[in-house]
């Protein structure tokens, strides 16, 4: 990777919440074992003068992603459960930045761009590099990377610290694939580590 981390770049953590790591309301297989390799990350970003950021599903009782409302999923991350809240392993830096999506009973959100508000600190901060790892690879990882690459910014995503939902089998190669296809660079915490020191 050939370039060094500085405060044009961001790190996006994208929902390590607990409904979301096993044990949770609906669990990515081994969702947790992205906590220890993104708190190493957060400390080196932070380190190096770059954003970070944390993404979170912050919705109403009655979301529209919810079963009894007629959506996909079985009612998760309900906005201050237990089950909303980030992975209790997580580190998050001083002045980290968290961001709610999803927040309206008609909102769905599977990445923070394109919520009114929300892409503002990338913009006032000057960020053309956005680095991306959490949960689900092939849900909001997948959408927030697209959307990212769409906007111009030279986005990454850690291989190694991203775990999916896979409903249908290969989900998670698929989306790594579209990725790739859409410009998205597959990088490891290491190398991005390289790049700090
Ligand atoms: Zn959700």
């Amino acid at each position: 990777m050939k370039i060094r981390l500085d405060s044009t770049c961001a790190l996006v953590i994208v929902d390590v919440q607990n409904d979301f790591c096993p044990g949770g309301a609906l669990p990515v297989r081994d969702g947790d074992a992205v906590v220890a390799p993104l708190n190493r990350c957060a400390a080196f970003f932070a380190q190096a003068g770059a954003l970070v950021i944390a993404t979170r599903d912050w919705h109403p009782p009655d979301h529209c992603s919810f079963r009894e409302q007629g959506g996909p999923w079985p009612v998760h991350c309900v906005r201050g459960t237990p089950g909303a809240a980030f992975h209790p392993a997580l580190r998050l830096p001083a002045g980290a930045v968290v961001l709610s999506k999803a927040e309206g009973p008609k909102v769905e959100s599977y990445s923070f761009f394109g919520e009114p508000g929300l892409e503002r600190p990338l913009v006032e901060r000057g960020i053309r590099r956005l680095f991306i790892g959490g949960l689900a690879t092939d849900y909001c990882v997948k959408c927030t990377a697209l959307d990212a690459t769409r906007r111009g910014l030279e986005t990454f995503v850690f291989a190694d610290a991203i775990r999916g939902v896979d409903a249908q089998p290969d989900d998670s190669a698929r989306a790594v694939e579209q990725m790739k296809a859409a410009g998205v660079k597959l990088v490891t915490v290491e190398e991005a580590a390289e790049a700090a020191a």
